[in-house]
């Protein structure tokens, strides 16, 4: 396994008024700064990376991302363009890399940045989102939990002697996390397994959203089970033997459903009233961990 550990700094829209007309939709978050560490198959560190980008759209520095981030305006104007940048980060990663990383959105920021500059990103399908790992792992997988990397730092007993919010720094405490959550298990083949069913696609499509208006008091079972489920990565038609869940005052159910590529998915469902109408809301999602 080829693990990269990486982390961003990234600017947007200044705050308020002066934002919207600023704000590009296709580019919420412009990558300043990219840090990312190859760590080896025992996971200890191999090499690092860090750069820092140029920004095109957002060219001045959001006040509240220069207080977190310590970077200024002079420092934004001194950075490479994201091209140079991306290029090199892919050479780092190497062919097979499982882009590591605290939560889901740096892969996802990461894909933005690089659809938005027409660049190659097949170097990276296969993503694993710590934060995710170390409350399975280190947390038992409490729902809603999600620790900050000082949080998980104290957990683990690992010294904070480097400062945050630098993505080359954060990336490193990220890599120790991953190195402190796997440190009992000794062989790769293990650690594979272990990892195994955290790592995701960031490309895949994991979630539709639709509704449905009728009138108001017809039968919610007929409804929900005569829409058509398609999987939201892949398009297959979903099939479920699954019961429909429902909440005590019958306006929320959820429904498994499976797709045969994907595994299980999860439809949840409100109903609620509008002009005497009954308004479903359908939203189909590819559970990240697998259920
Ligand atoms: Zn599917």
């Amino acid at each position: 396994m080829n693990f990269i550990v990486f982390d961003l700094e990234w600017n947007s829209a200044q705050p308020g008024k002066a934002g919207i007309k600023e704000n590009r939709p296709e580019l919420p978050f412009e990558i300043i700064e990219i840090g990312a560490v190859k760590l080896s198959p025992e996971l200890e560190p191999l090499a690092f990376f860090s750069a820092n980008v140029r920004p095109v759209v957002y060219k001045k520095i959001n006040k509240y991302i220069a207080r977190v981030t310590q970077r200024d305006q002079e420092s934004l104007m001194q950075g490479d363009p994201f091209s140079l940048v991306a290029s090199d980060f892919a050479d780092f990663c190497g062919a097979d890399a499982i882009l590591a990383s605290w939560g889901q959105s740096d892969p996802e920021v990461l894909k933005q940045n690089l659809e938005f500059h027409h660049l190659e990103s097949t170097f990276f399908t296969k993503a694993l989102d710590l934060q995710v790992l170390f409350s399975h792992l280190a947390e038992s997988g409490v729902k809603s939990q999600q620790r900050s990397i000082e949080y998980a730092l104290e957990f683990l007993r690992i010294d904070a002697d480097l400062s945050f919010h630098n993505a080359l720094n954060d990336a490193r405490y990220a890599g120790r996390i991953l190195n402190a959550l796997l440190l009992d298990v000794k062989t790769e083949a293990e650690r594979r397994d272990a990892l195994r069913p955290f790592l995701y696609n960031p490309f895949l499509e994991r979630e539709k959203r639709w509704q449905e208006t009728v009138a108001a008091g017809s039968g919610p079972e007929a409804i929900i089970r005569g829409q058509e489920y398609k999987c939201p990565a892949c398009g297959r038609v979903l099939n479920s033997t699954e019961p429909l869940v429902t909440t005590k005052k019958k306006k929320r159910w959820t429904w498994l459903l499976y797709c045969e590529q994907h595994g299980q998915l999860r439809c949840q469902i409100n109903r609620r009233r509008h002009e005497g109408k009954d308004v479903y809301h359908f939203r189909l999602t590819l559970p990240y961990p697998p259920l």
